[in-house]
């Protein structure tokens, strides 16, 4: 099994990790009733997607 030759510094796992970082959630506005929603899904409000209903709305 290839095996690393030296410990990896501190100083490198953390450059390496300096791309990690976790970005926040966006959103985007529903065409169709202008609530907030995540892009490419269904919107939970009115169950639209592209312009179109694909599932009725719940509640
Ligand atoms: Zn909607």
């Amino acid at each position: 099994m290839a095996v690393p030759k030296r410990k990896t510094s501190p100083s490198r796992r953390n450059m390496r990790r300096s791309h990690h970082a976790l970005t926040a959630t966006q959103f985007q506005e529903c065409s169709n009733c202008g609530e907030l929603k995540l892009p490419h899904h269904i919107c939970n409000g009115c169950g639209h997607y592209n312009g179109r209903e694909v599932s009725e709305p719940k509640a």
